[in-house]
């Protein structure tokens, strides 16, 4: 009783503390526009290098640019996000102290923690609560402290912890801007253990027979508290690299299945450095550590939210040559996973080799070394990356009252992977 009425309590202490921190030291994007140019735009056209590429794909290159900067008046081309400072805003939760509607509740699991975006101390809590209320089902543990000092959380679900099952990790955050994907790691998981304890009978029990699961929604603590207190955008850890001003390696990027460092991936200042060597960044070294190094767990599924763009992505990331294995059991599973997306919300989440959405069929280097492709290259032969929602009105700046629609659709997604999954038809092991 003493814990359950502490935790808003402190929860308040620390959204406080927020909230007087923010206004005065985030990052002042005002001079800045997000822009949406047509007609495979090439970037390189581009008369500053103070650019941030926010999306790519055959139609439409997304860019993040100064409002100074002359563009070519033959450009086509529109404006995608014109007051970026308000844009941030909408992410936050609301300033004042009376907004009840923020402190979950710890009576029930009911929905009210997802009625705003939450920051990590935060989350941490809620990691802690939900061990509490399902100790029999949830444990959770640090696999290793990032640069910043941050712990690195990860969720165990099982309802037989001691019997090795086939194991499905999902991912969130690990671009730290990226807060959709946070919330709705966070999401799924509360539906999975809620659905379990509510029913007798039901499509979670059975899930929990065949699987364990791995939840890390927070890959990237460094970055996604940075995101909180000094730059809502920031993509990349938090690491120092060779150019003192230029800080953080980009995670996803940082995996050792043909890791290369080449002219597209090799400034710190990019958005899309990915260090030195493989494994550079310090979470890829603990993830790498936890779910492989002396590990007699047998990974069966993976699951990494991104945003934004609404497409499930498929290996390989690195080239378009080559083809995984179990190409149409992939392109199976995907189609399956929109078709259950549309008819939850509507929405239309398209499907394509992860190739093309890192652009590496075009450029290659792009997006060599991913976490995808390194999942999938250790025989978890069902490693899907999603990209939330949406398709550019917001961008990284989705607001909060997306929160649960999205988490809604993404369940239903994750419901019908489990259950395409657990098809004993299936021969792939
Ligand atoms: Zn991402």
């Amino acid at each position: 009783m003493v814990r359950i009425l502490l935790f808003p309590f402190i929860w308040c202490m620390a959204r406080a503390a927020f909230v007087s921190r923010r206004r005065d030291e985030m990052k002042d994007y005002s001079n800045y526009v997000v822009y949406r140019f047509y007609d495979k735009f090439d970037t390189l056209q581009l008369p500053t290098t103070d650019h941030d590429v926010w999306s790519v794909n055959e139609q439409f290159t997304d860019v993040k640019l100064p409002k100074n900067v002359k563009l070519d008046a033959h450009w086509n081309y529109t404006v995608l996000i014109k007051d970026l400072n308000n844009a941030i805003r909408e992410t936050y939760p609301m300033e004042s102290m009376g907004d009840e509607s923020s402190i979950f509740s710890l009576s029930d699991l009911d929905e009210s923690f997802f009625n705003g975006y939450k920051d990590l101390k935060t989350i941490y809590l809620w990691f802690d609560y939900l061990h509490s209320t399902f100790p029999d089902l949830v444990s959770v543990q640090s696999i290793g402290r990032t640069h910043e000092g941050n712990d690195l959380k990860i969720l165990k679900i099982s309802n037989n912890p001691k019997e090795n099952k086939k194991t499905i990790v999902v991912t969130g955050g690990i671009h730290a801007r990226e807060w959709i994907t946070v919330s709705t790691a966070c999401y799924v998981m509360q539906q999975l253990l809620h659905n379990y304890k509510d029913h007798v009978r039901n499509v979670e029990r059975h899930f929990l027979e065949k699987f364990n699961y791995v939840f890390i929604p927070v890959i990237n603590p460094d970055g996604y508290s940075y995101t909180w207190e000094t730059d809502r955008l920031w993509r990349k850890n938090r690491q120092d690299t060779y150019i003192s001003s230029c800080k953080g390696i980009d995670i996803e990027t940082s995996f050792n299945y043909k890791w290369s460092n080449n002219k597209v991936n090799s400034f710190p200042c990019d958005e899309n450095y990915n260090g030195e060597h493989a494994f550079h960044a310090i979470e890829s070294q603990l993830i790498n550590s936890f779910l492989f190094e002396n590990s007699p767990v047998k990974y069966h599924g993976f699951l990494d939210f991104h945003s934004y763009s609404q497409e499930i992505l498929y290996p390989y990331t690195f080239s378009c040559d080559t083809t995984p294995n179990n190409y149409e059991n992939l392109v199976e599973v995907s189609f399956g996973i929109s078709k259950s997306i549309k008819q939850t919300s509507g929405k239309v989440y398209d499907v394509i080799a992860a190739c093309k959405d890192a652009g590496s069929d075009l450029t290659p280097g792009m997006g060599a070394g991913s976490i995808l492709d390194y999942m999938y290259h250790n025989e978890v032969q069902w490693s899907l990356q999603l990209k939330l929602r949406d398709t550019g009105n917001h961008g990284f700046l989705l607001p909060s009252k997306f929160i649960k629609p999205v988490g809604n659709e993404m369940y239903n997604a994750f419901r019908y992977y489990c259950e395409f999954l657990v098809d004993p038809e299936l021969t792939v092991n």
